[in-house]
């Protein structure tokens, strides 16, 4: 039953189900949220034992679920201390203020500048499209925040010739996402983390989509042994419920007292109930080592499909469950013959990278099945080429 789908009426583990029945394999997971999969009865239940009780108070009172979220992240990380948001773009937000207001608060009143990267990705507000630099995301919407420069990833000497004494941060996702699925190298990060201490610095890190146990340990930049002073996560924190999270050192953190900075919905009842039901199952023993083992299987099953497929497969990127191929057709044309004609969702990444990521609950035979629809999708794309031309 080829065609356009119809829109999704059921979910379950890796699977979405459109009101005509059709199956789909989810290699989307609502852009890394879904990192559970969907209808995980424990996060089911999560939700529905917080929906009898309070749905929401506000910050002014004492909420037990975020106490009990909040002190499991900093039983787990680097942080001290944890604020709680709607969305990835509010908790870069929170950061870039975070980062700001430290300086502020010692004196260093005009230490606000922040160095971001090409090809970054940290939200759509107006803060956010200013650290992200895309143009395209600026036009139309007047000027950009000031405060940011870029550089491109890689590039130590670079980044060194942008700080200046008004230089307060950097901010760096580990893997980019949205721009293209590029995994930073442990030596860049190590590179960034020196430059920091060096020059008084703060490192930021937006781990909204690498974050979260998608690259197979909790955090992506635990791969290169570094330790951050502020990092933003959100997407799968809530997996399917608008969660996210600002965490930071305690020194970092102790200017942001109550009253600088605030946030009505952010981290209510409801939402960190289903965060700290997320947290049970990737904290839980073994998780991460087989998102891990995944990773390193998808990683080995797209290798092979490089080889099969060399005028397709121009490059593979990424790190753990967060991977893109870079391909020769059109990617635009590619998640959606992937969609329709072989019922895979995937998506778009920037410089024509078809990005895989999966809920961290896949399964090899999942991967094998996705790489099968692939190399399908790959052999229609040259059976048309191939076709002799037909008309005049
Ligand atoms: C999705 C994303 C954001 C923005 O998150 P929203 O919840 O859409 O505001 C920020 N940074 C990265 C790396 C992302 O992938």
């Amino acid at each position: 039953m080829p065609g356009p789908i119809s829109p999704f009426e059921r979910g379950e583990g890796m699977r979405l189900y459109d009101q005509h029945g059709r199956e789909f394999l989810d290699f989307h997971a609502g852009v890394a949220v879904n990192a559970l999969g969907h209808g995980d009865p424990h996060l089911v239940s999560a939700l529905k034992a917080a929906a009898e009780k309070v749905w929401h108070t506000a910050n002014t009172f004492t909420i037990p679920e975020q106490e009990r979220l909040g002190q499991r992240l900093v039983d787990a990380t680097f942080a001290d201390a944890v604020f709680f948001t709607n969305s990835g773009a509010e908790a870069l937000e929170c950061a870039i203020k975070t980062a700001r207001h430290y300086f502020w608060a010692k004196g260093e009143t005009d230490r606000s500048d922040i160095i971001a990267f090409t090809g970054a990705f940290h939200g759509r507000t107006l803060g956010t499209i200013a650290a992200g630099g895309n143009p395209d995301y600026l036009e139309g919407f007047g000027p950009a925040a000031p405060g940011f420069k870029h550089t491109k990833p890689g590039d130590l000497d670079a980044v060194r010739a942008l700080i200046t004494p008004q230089t307060c941060a950097i901010l760096i996702e580990p893997v980019q996402g949205e721009g293209g699925v590029t995994a930073m190298s442990a030596e860049f990060m190590q590179g960034l983390r020196a430059l920091c201490d060096e020059h008084g610095m703060l490192l930021i890190l937006d781990e909204v989509q690498c974050g979260f146990g998608r690259t197979g340990r909790f955090f992506a930049h635990e791969w290169s042994g570094i330790t951050p002073d502020i990092v933003a996560v959100a997407k799968a924190i809530g997996g399917g419920f608008p969660l996210g999270a600002c965490l930071a050192k305690g020194d970092v953190a102790a200017s942001m007292v109550p009253g600088t900075h605030g946030s009505t919905y952010g981290g209510n009842p409801l939402a960190t109930a289903i965060g700290n039901a997320v947290l049970d199952r990737i904290l839980a023993p073994g998780f991460l080592d087989q998102v891990n083992t995944m990773g390193q299987r998808l990683a080995w099953h797209l290798q092979q499909l490089a080889q099969k497929y060399p005028d397709h497969v121009l490059e593979l990127r990424g790190k753990g469950l967060l991977a893109g191929i870079k391909i020769a057709t059109p990617v635009r044309d590619m998640v959606t013959r992937l969609r329709d004609d072989h019922q895979l969702l995937t998506i778009g990444a920037g410089e024509n990278v078809l990005r895989l990521l999966p809920p961290l609950i896949v399964t090899e035979a999942d991967i094998e099945e996705a790489m099968t629809k692939i190399g399908a999708a790959f052999d229609a794309i040259d059976a048309v080429n191939a076709a002799p031309a037909t008309g005049s």
